[in-house]
Order: C-alpha cells, then sequence, then structure tokens
C-alpha cells in the first residue's frame, strides 16, 4: 500500500467546505477529497478546481445513511490504510423564517449536524493515523446557545466527565421535548441549529478526551471550531468573510504541525482557543 496522505472533508462540493478543500489542495503533502451527497455536484466541483489548476479527488459521502459513511470508511482503509485529516464540515441550518414545525426542524437538524457527523466519527476516528489532525465545524451560535441553556443543562455540557452516550441522550431529549413542546420549559434554548452545534463542540471535548486516555501516543489533535459569519448558501450574502476566509480557521487546525502539542478539544475561533 502506497504511504499517500489523505484528507477528507464533508459536505464540500460548495461553501466552506469548498474552500476548505481548495486550501488543503495548496498546502496538504497528500491527497484531497471532495465529498458530497450528490456525485453531480461533488464532480462539478472537481472540475472546478481543476479550473484553478488544483488536484482533489472525489468520494460520495451523505453524512445520514449510515451505508454511505461505512463505504467511505471501507475505501479508506482498502486504498489508504486510514486517514490523516478528517474535517466534518457538512451541515445544515433552517432559514430563520422557515415555517416548518419547530419539532420537525429539531429533528431533521439534529439528524445530519449531530447524529449524522456523529456517526462519520464513529466510522473514521478509528483510521485515523498517528499525527492526525480532526477537526469538527461547530458554530459560535454554539456558544450563545450554550448560554441560553437551564444552569443544570449548561453544567452538564460543560463538564469534563460527560460520556458520549449522556450526550447523545441529551441530544435525543431535546428533539423529543420539542415534539412535546416542552423544550423550553425543560431548560433548552428556542434554536434547533444551536442546541445540533453545542451537540458538535461536546462532542469534540469529548472525543478529544478519550483519545487522551486510549491513544495518547498517537499526538491526534481533534478540534472543534468556529468559520466565523460567511457568506455561503447558508447564512447568505450579508455575511462579511468569503469562503476562503472562512476556511482560515478550520484550514489551520487541519495543518497543526506534527510538534505541535495544542490545541486539542477546544473549541476555537479566528485561530484562538474560546472558554466553553
Ligand atoms: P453550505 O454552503 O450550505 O454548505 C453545506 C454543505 O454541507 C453542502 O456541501 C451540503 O451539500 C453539505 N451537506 C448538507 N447535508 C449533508 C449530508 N447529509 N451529507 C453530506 N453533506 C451534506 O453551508 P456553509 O456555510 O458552507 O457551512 C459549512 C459548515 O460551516 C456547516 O457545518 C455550518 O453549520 C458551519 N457554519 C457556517 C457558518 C456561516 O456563516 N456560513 C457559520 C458558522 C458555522 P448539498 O450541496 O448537497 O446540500
Amino acid at each position: 500500500m502506497p504511504n499517500v496522505p489523505v484528507a477528507v472533508v464533508t459536505g464540500s462540493n460548495k461553501g466552506i467546505g469548498f474552500s476548505i478543500v481548495r486550501a488543503l489542495c495548496h498546502q496538504f503533502p497528500g491527497d484531497v477529497y471532495v465529498t458530497a451527497r450528490d456525485p453531480g455536484r461533488g464532480q462539478e466541483a472537481v472540475k472546478k478546481l481543476q479550473e484553478e489548476g488544483l488536484h482533489a479527488l472525489f468520494h460520495q459521502l451523505d453524512i445520514d445513511d449510515l451505508q454511505s459513511i461505512r463505504a467511505l470508511r471501507d475505501f479508506l482503509k482498502e486504498k489508504y490504510g486510514g486517514l490523516d485529516v478528517l474535517v466534518n464540515n457538512a451541515g445544515i441550518a433552517f432559514k430563520v423564517h422557515d415555517t416548518t414545525p419547530f419539532a420537525v426542524q429539531a429533528e431533521v437538524t439534529l439528524k445530519t449536524n449531530f447524529f449524522g457527523t456523529r456517526n462519520v466519527c464513529t466510522e473514521l476516528l478509528p483510521l485515523v493515523k498517528p499525527y492526525g489532525r480532526v477537526v469538527n465545524v461547530s458554530s459560535m451560535v454554539s456558544r450563545l446557545a450554550l448560554g441560553r441553556c437551564s444552569g443544570e443543562l449548561q453544567q452538564k455540557f460543560r463538564s469534563d466527565t460527560i460520556t458520549e452516550d449522556e450526550l447523545v441522550e441529551l441530544m435525543t431529549k431535546f428533539v423529543e421535548d420539542t415534539k412535546k413542546n416542552v423544550h423550553e420549559k425543560e431548560g433548552w434554548p428556542n434554536t434547533a441549529y444551536g442546541v445540533s452545534k453545542i451537540g458538535v463542540t461536546v462532542l469534540s471535548r469529548i472525543q478529544a478526551r478519550m483519545l487522551n486516555e486510549k491513544r495518547k501516543d498517537d499526538h491526534i489533535l481533534l478540534n472543534a471550531c468556529c468559520p466565523g459569519w460567511v457568506r455561503t448558501d447558508m447564512a447568505g450574502p450579508k455575511a462579511p468573510k468569503s469562503p476562503d476566509e472562512g476556511a482560515e480557521t478550520p484550514v489551520y487546525l487541519a495543518l497543526l504541525p506534527s510538534n505541535a502539542d495544542g490545541p486539542h478539544g477546544q473549541f476555537v475561533s479566528e485561530k484562538t482557543v474560546q472558554t466553553w
């Protein structure tokens, strides 16, 4: 098996993910994969990069689909014997004025942003090689939403001992509480996207802790980050940052040098560790 380093970015056919791939094509010494749930959109992105003189590869990945995640896992195992850089960027957000019932928005948003991202991690983290880098794209909104949770929930989400199972239970409870329309009474903020990103940030803290406990000698660094407010289909044309600017912090974390011992298990914005 050739020892070519490999980087994978989820949801990279457009937006910040596409710009992360573009930057990695320039800076990462190995193969870089655009992944997309729709192969047509993914190939189109590869072609666009080719026109810029950049060479990216493509593999299908729908993070809502466990079979699709496992197909990518098997491909990476077979072709590369693992993975060096994983950027979990894929995500969704309902528009502010969307009239879809809140409970549906909660279920759909959590399904992709939290449960989909978690499934990718469950399948791909064991493949990450020594000195690998993992970046989970969260949002500053996760911190704002945390501040609007009840004291009891805040304590749980800030805990250094919360387990992944406990986090999954809490994320599931949020969805169930919205269905019964008791989420606010139960201490949740009124934002499905915000809660989904609390899930991503806390998941990252837990995963980093697990790496410390189980694979300390592998020097893997895993962090959550916010790209800033970026002009994409998700955030609209009024945002101050271009997608390339939004890619800067995720790419910085994806390319932390092999002699770096941090950041690890942090929430990072503008290349700076934030308090959680
Ligand atoms: P975007 O332009 O809407 O792009 C989202 C990407 O995720 C698209 O490629 C989309 O694919 C993909 N995706 C959605 N669901 C997927 C699934 N189930 N499986 C695989 N891919 C899926 O949004 P963006 O602004 O670049 O956002 C990228 C990340 O940054 C997200 O996690 C977002 O929450 C986060 N973020 C963005 C901002 C901002 O201001 N833009 C701020 C903070 C955080 P399709 O083309 O097939 O839909």
